[in-house]
């Protein structure tokens, strides 16, 4: 069996109970986490619009307790007043725009996370696709993990991030892969342990046995090879996979107020990144026409205003707006939602 039937099977999970002789004696923990949530990226997907707007809510209000308890008074405020109220234009079974009252722009602040998220798919993805016209590479999804110590958020992140750019200056690197995104993600184990993931969006030039890499990790790590890789057959919901990391970092929900404080202190530490020729090719880049149309429905809404006609696909009908709080959003999701059910039925 060759590598490719390998890589194409999608996710090599074949690490979990593979013993490698290492450097390292201690075998790592099983990365269930990992596995859960790398193995069924689509799981988010699924949910409904109102439910994903009503977790929201939820990890709003969690991250305000945290905040007050804290003494974060300033914080708090402004995470309350960030998109409290909203500007909903819509033709009634449709969403056009949602236009908020006022955005707090704090890096946990899950409906800043979305608009940033959207930000960089409509920047990286045209540079993407010109990427690979001009190189001819395939883009793959790498995930690298690190082994578990007691250290800082901080700590551990400097420790993934560094062990990458050693990762980079190999020979087995550079012969396989020219550059690609980087994004960041905590998570925590049981025993308040970091894992710190990164997630990679890698142009690969040709295959290779994933066991290489594996060996090229645990070289520059000196204790981890548990990584797993992915072929991204589309590269637009391979991006939106990834930068849903620079959305939510982290589960929030299952966050407490020291972890909130030990976030607090690392104002400027970077969630996402390009590396590589990629990232020397983003310099560069000027986006054409046909780059340009990421989403083309997401470029007209800018310009939408009461009156216009709907930009959905099939809908003619005049916009209107309605003005609601955020506790009322989840409602009216679950309005349209409802009348696009009516609508499929026969
Ligand atoms: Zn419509
Ligand atoms: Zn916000």
């Amino acid at each position: 069996m060759g590598t490719e039937s390998l890589v194409k099977n999608g996710f090599d999970s074949s690490v979990r109970n593979k013993e490698k002789p290492s450097q390292s004696q201690q075998k790592p923990l099983p990365h269930t986490y990992l596995d859960n949530r790398v193995t069924n990226p689509q799981r988010e997907n699924k949910r409904t619009r109102s439910q994903r707007a009503r977790e929201r809510l939820q990890t709003k209000e969690h991250l305000v307790g945290l905040a007050v308890g804290l003494g974060e008074v300033e914080l708090a405020d402004k995470l309350d007043r960030c998109h409290s109220r909203l500007a909903v234009l819509t033709c009634g079974r449709h969403i056009a725009r949602i236009i908020p009252n006022f955005t707090c722009e704090f890096r946990l602040c899950p409906d800043c996370g979305r608009r940033r998220s959207r930000k960089l798919q409509k920047k990286y993805l045209p540079m993407m696709r010109g990427f690979m016209l001009r190189h001819k590479v395939t883009p793959v999804h790498l995930v690298l993990t690190q082994t578990h110590r007691t250290e800082t958020r901080k700590q551990s992140a400097k420790r993934i991030k560094d062990s990458f750019t050693k990762l980079q200056r190999r020979g087995f690197w550079k012969q396989y892969f020219n550059g690609g995104t980087w994004s960041l993600e905590f998570t925590k184990d049981k025993n308040g342990l970091h894992h710190t993931h990164l997630h990679i969006i890698g142009f690969r030039r040709k295959f290779f046995d994933i066991e290489l890499l594996r060996d090229e990790w645990l070289a520059v790590t000196g204790d981890s090879y548990v990584l797993h890789l992915k072929p991204i057959q589309d590269i637009a919901t391979g991006l939106r996979e990834v930068v849903k990391y620079v959305s939510k970092p982290l589960d929030i929900r299952r966050f407490g107020a020291e972890d909130l404080k030990e976030f607090l202190g690392l104002k400027n530490m970077r969630m996402f990144g390009t590396f590589g020729e990629f990232r020397d090719f983003c310099k560069d880049f000027e986006p054409s026409d046909s780059g340009a149309a990421v989403s083309e429905l997401e470029s007209l809404s800018r310009d939408l205003v009461e009156g216009c006609a709907c930009p959905h696909p099939q809908c003619d009908e005049p916009l209107f707006e309605l003005r609601m709080s955020a506790k009322e959003l989840p409602q009216f999701y679950e309005q349209v939602e409802m009348s696009k059910n009516v609508l499929k039925s026969p």
